[in-house]
């Protein structure tokens, strides 16, 4: 018998809450949760990796220490992240103050295109503190973080500045995509 599969961020019937239901139980890492098919469909690994830089959540934390607020501010933001990427064909996940014009860096080079903040940047320094970023073996899935940056159990108040839907994101999960 296979199970159900968990909550779809990009679906607008979806009932995060289900997946919540599964995080505070577990001693298994928020990280390793978010890889879990029946807590989430289709995070994948870039943004796992992501939604908890952003939101500065240690990827080791354990599911139960995860509290519900933070778990809903993790779950809107990989609706957000998750609905750019449909939308627009490519995975961006830094705010605008860390953009490379911003930062006056080089822009990244990679397959997916966008910009990130931690995947595939092991040993390369934190767009926002400079420390090189870390990387490790996770389930056999590469998992990046920052250690100065990513210390909290619990997630800051989220600044509706930096959501993604400055971009016009939101409203594109009710509507259908123009060309
Ligand atoms: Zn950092």
């Amino acid at each position: 018998m296979v199970a159900a599969s968990g909550p779809d961020p990009l679906r607008p019937d979806a009932d995060p809450d289900r997946g919540y239901a599964r995080v505070r139980r577990s001693g298994k890492s928020i990280a390793a949760l978010l890889m879990d098919q029946k807590v989430a469909a289709g995070v994948g690994n870039i943004f796992r990796a992501e939604v908890l830089f952003r939101h500065r959540i240690d990827p080791a934390t354990p599911g139960r220490e995860i509290d519900h607020r933070t778990w809903r501010v993790l779950w809107d933001d990989l609706v957000d992240l998750m609905a750019y990427a449909k939308v627009h064909g490519r995975i961006d996940t830094v705010r605008d103050e860390h953009s490379p014009e911003a930062q006056g860096r080089p822009a990244r080079v990679d397959r997916h295109g966008g910009e990130v903040y931690v995947y595939r940047r092991a040993d390369l320094p934190c767009h926002v503190c400079g420390t090189p970023v870390r990387s490790s073996t996770l389930e056999g899935r590469n998992l990046y973080w920052c250690p100065k940056c990513q210390r909290r159990k619990s997630a800051p108040v989220p600044d509706r500045r930096n959501r993604l839907d400055v971009h016009g994101v939101e409203p594109l999960l009710s509507r259908p995509v123009r060309p």
